[in-house]
């Protein structure tokens, strides 16, 4: 169960927000999978804002809302707009992101940091960075340079490792 299913549940109990269209839907007003398509998150979002503005507690959902402390607010779509994560939720969103690329580049460190990008999601350098990070802790070989186009290795180069 996610927070925001916890917070829907409470907003469903309360009598002025009965008839909540979120409820049970937690999946499509919770932020998008870490490194997803900035187009895709925009149609995530918009298609949660949508059913909002159909939401009979959409009045009473941004009274709560607009009393709500800032640390408070859950990140997502809630009342209609969309809500920034908080400093916790972009610490997880982070190490969400930093896991699912470690776990592609020990998969296939042969697929170029371009690739690797476009599949995931994020921005080149912060592959490359990951990259390097796993290149210095010995767990990917030293395969691939900036240019994308794979590199000889220091054995391959006549020197010795
Ligand atoms: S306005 Fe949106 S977030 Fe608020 S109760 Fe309705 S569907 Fe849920």
């Amino acid at each position: 169960m996610t927070v925001l299913d916890d917070l829907l549940g409470l907003l469903d109990a309360a009598p002025k927000l009965r008839g909540a269209r979120c409820v049970g839907r937690s999946e499509m007003f919770d932020p998008p999978p870490p490194g997803s398509p900035p187009a895709a998150q925009v149609e995530h979002a918009a298609a949660a804002v949508a059913v909002c503005h159909g939401c009979p507690a959409l009045t009473a959902c941004r009274a709560w809302w607009d009393e709500l402390a800032r640390a408070e607010r859950p990140a997502g779509v809630v009342a209609g707009q969309v809500s920034e994560p908080g400093p916790a939720e972009r610490r997880k969103a982070r190490a969400d992101l930093h896991q699912a690329l470690d776990a592609a580049l020990c998969a296939d460190p042969t697929v170029t940091n371009v690739d690797h990008a476009r599949r995931i999601g994020c921005h080149v350098g912060t592959v490359a960075n990951a990259r390097r990070a796993l290149e210095t802790a010995g767990r990917i070989p030293h395969v691939i340079r900036k240019s994308g186009r794979p590199r000889k290795t220091l054995q391959q180069n006549g020197i010795p490792a």
